[in-house]
Order: C-alpha cells, then sequence, then structure tokens
C-alpha cells in the first residue's frame, strides 16, 4: 500500500516516514521545495522506489494536494506551521485549516483513498488554565487558547496562537468527516501526541539547534540549563508515535476515533535526574527534587487509544534521554 506523508521532512514526520518504510510501505511525502527532500531522499535511498516525494509549495492554494495524493491508500497528515512568531493569529490558522481541508478535498476524489490520519495535538484537548489535578481523555478538548485568541487576537500569546490553529484544524477535519462521510471511501483518524521528544533524523544544521523543531528545543534548555519554562504534562517517545500512526492506519478499529497517544505524565526535573545519570554536561534537578515526593498535576487517561490500537510503549524516559543526549553529543550541541 502507497501511504501520503505531509510536511515529509519534519521531526515527527521523518520517523513516521521511516516507521512506514520498516513496515513495508510505500511512501510519498510532501514537502515544500526540492531542497528540502534531499536528505530525505539520501536518508532512504536503499529503499528505492518505495520512498518518493512531491513538492507543494502552498498547501492553502486550491488543488495543492491534487497530485499529491493521486493513486494513495491511506493519509497522515502532519504539516502545519509551528513557528511561534506570528503577529496575526491567522498566519497559523488559515494554513493550518486551509491545508487540512484542502488534503480531505483532494482524498475525497481518490478512491483509492481508505484511511485518512490528521496529527492533531494534546493542544486541543488539555485546557491551559486549569488548575489543580486533571484527568483528560479522548471526549476532553481545550477551549482556552481559543477564547484567547478571539478576545486578544494579536495579543494573545504564541502557544495560544499555535494552539488554537491545532483546535480549529482538528475540528475542521471533524466537521469535513462528519458531514461528507456518506460519500467517501476513507475514514478520519486522529492523533493527539502530547510533548514529543527523541533523537533527530531529519535535517538539522551544523550550529547549536539549528532547525530543531519546538519541543526538542525545549527539551534541550531544561535538559542542559534547568529552563522549565513550560508546563510539563505528558509525553511520548517520537518512535513509539511514528509506530503508533502506522497503526493508527492498519488498525480499522481506529476510524472516527481521537487517539491520545501518550507514554504517561512527566515533570521536567524527571528528564533532568534521567540526563545527569548517562551525562556529566547536563544540569541536575534542583537538590530540593524528590522523586518520592512526585505529583502530576496533569494525566492523560489513553486506555481507549491503546486499547483500540494494541498499542506498547517501547520507550521510557530514562530510553528516551539516553538517546537524545547521545544524539546532542554526536552533533556537537553538547
Ligand atoms: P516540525 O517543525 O519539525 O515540522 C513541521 C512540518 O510542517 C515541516 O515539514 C514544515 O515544513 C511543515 N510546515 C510548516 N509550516 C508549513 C506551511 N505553512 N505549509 C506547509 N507545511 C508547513 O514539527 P514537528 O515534527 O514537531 O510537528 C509535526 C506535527 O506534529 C505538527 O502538526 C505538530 O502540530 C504536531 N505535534 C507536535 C508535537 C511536538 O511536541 N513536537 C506535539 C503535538 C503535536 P518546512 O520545513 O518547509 O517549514
Amino acid at each position: 500500500a502507497k501511504i501520503l506523508i505531509t510536511g515529509a521532512n519534519g521531526f515527527i514526520a521523518s520517523w513516521t516516514v521511516k516507521a512506514f518504510l520498516d513496515a513495508g510501505f510505500s511512501v510519498r511525502g510532501t514537502v515544500r521545495s526540492h531542497a528540502k527532500a534531499e536528505h530525505l531522499a539520501s536518508m532512504f535511498r536503499s529503499c528505492g522506489d518505495r520512498f518518493a516525494y512531491v513538492v507543494v509549495p502552498d498547501m492553502t492554494k486550491d488543488g495543492a494536494f491534487d497530485e499529491a495524493v493521486q493513486g494513495i491508500d491511506a493519509i497522515v497528515h502532519t504539516a502545519t506551521p509551528t513557528v511561534l512568531t506570528a503577529e496575526d493569529p491567522a498566519e497559523l490558522i488559515d494554513p493550518s485549516v486551509q491545508g487540512t481541508v484542502g488534503l480531505m478535498r483532494a482524498a475525497s476524489t481518490q478512491p483509492s483513498v481508505k484511511r485518512v490520519v490528521y496529527l492533531s495535538s494534546c493542544a486541543t484537548i488539555i485546557a491551559r488554565n486549569a488548575e489543580g489535578h486533571q484527568v483528560y481523555d479522548e471526549t476532553s478538548w481545550n477551549n482556552d487558547d481559543v477564547r484567547e485568541v478571539e478576545e486578544k487576537v494579536r495579543g494573545a500569546s504564541q502557544l495560544a496562537k499555535y494552539r488554537a490553529s491545532k483546535i480549529f484544524a482538528e475540528k475542521s477535519a471533524w466537521e469535513y468527516y462528519e458531514s461528507n462521510k456518506g460519500k467517501l471511501s476513507w475514514d478520519l483518524a486522529v492523533v493527539n501526541p502530547p510533548w514529543v521528544f527523541g533523537p533527530v533524523i531529519h535535517q538539522v544544521g551544523q550550529s547549536l539547534l539549528e532547525g530543531l523543531n519546538a519541543s526538542n528545543k525545549v527539551l534541550f534548555g531544561a535538559l542542559t540549563q534547568g529552563a522549565y519554562s513550560l508546563p510539563p504534562h505528558c509525553w511520548v517517545d517520537v518512535r513509539d508515535l511514528a509506530q503508533s500512526l502506522v497503526l493508527s492506519v492498519t488498525t480499522p478499529a481506529a476510524g472516527g476515533q481521537r487517539l491520545i497517544v501518550s507514554a504517561g505524565p512527566f515533570v521536567w526535573e524527571e528528564l533532568a535526574a534521567a540526563a545527569s545519570e548517562v551525562s556529566q554536561k547536563t544540569r541536575p534537578p534542583p537538590p530540593s527534587y524528590d522523586p518520592a515526593q512526585v505529583t502530576y498535576n496533569i494525566v492523560c487517561n489513553n486506555t481507549k487509544t491503546n486499547n483500540v490500537l494494541g498499542m506498547k510503549y517501547r520507550y521510557g524516559i530514562h530510553d528516551m534521554v539516553r538517546d537524545v543526549i547521545q544524539d546532542w553529543e554526536a552533533r556537537g550541541w553538547m
């Protein structure tokens, strides 16, 4: 079977392309320019014609994905703006929503397409302003960031703009699917990961952190500088997430489901403690940190997802931290 993966050169997408190729699928990736595909093409050269790419320079254009979807059996949509420098929230929301709906329209012209997987985020699930102990599951929706963006528009925080773009895009995916269901050859599955960490195989530059995606940059700050700036909640290793995206395509029961792919809750101090066991160059957690006293404020109950997908999480905190540090050391970042 042939899988279309959008934004193939990204952190998560590169591992996802690899997971599908390793499972024997053929993959067509979309990228925004030929230059963005060079690294992928050389990394997957040994797969021969099982890996190919198409350039989709602007996914907001009408018919942008028409060529990309030809003869495709399933789609994993990961491309979305992840920049945190937008003035107008529309800079994130428009490409995110229009890209998603445009891709679904294109998929609807191809009877070969049987499953569309939209890579959403726990940003659409975990409410940001809630306090105290909270448990989220696949029925939860975060409305806080939409409210902030609607009230403050340009003055909204960058994270609110990004999270709102994910919420609007996921909602538009469900709306398109629900209102066209009767006439589609495919069904929709949505995967919602929390913080995604892990070693990188996508193209990054020579200089420190150049080309690294946002979540790994935050992890780098936490482990090397003790910067615990953003609230921790749950996390998953990118390699497990990639595997879950394969399962989201191959599992019939995933159709019509929202799926939280999370290995569990974490606090930054826990990752820092694991890091200081493998490297002297990391910043250990503060002396006040007592692993026996850790409390997790935000917890995801993803039993449904784990049952539907038969998910086995192969990477725990120690495995992930060990592998990212090895990766950063090899790149000369620490
Ligand atoms: P990356 O920044 O590594 O990848 C983003 C991808 O989207 C790149 O291929 C990028 O292409 C593409 N892209 C960005 N803007 C546009 C645009 N306007 N039009 C078309 N393509 C665009 O991010 P991640 O791998 O971390 O994230 C991938 C997906 O996973 C996103 O949908 C994100 O929301 C989701 N996610 C990530 C989490 C994380 O912790 N990392 C957590 C939860 C969800 P280019 O190189 O050309 O810019």
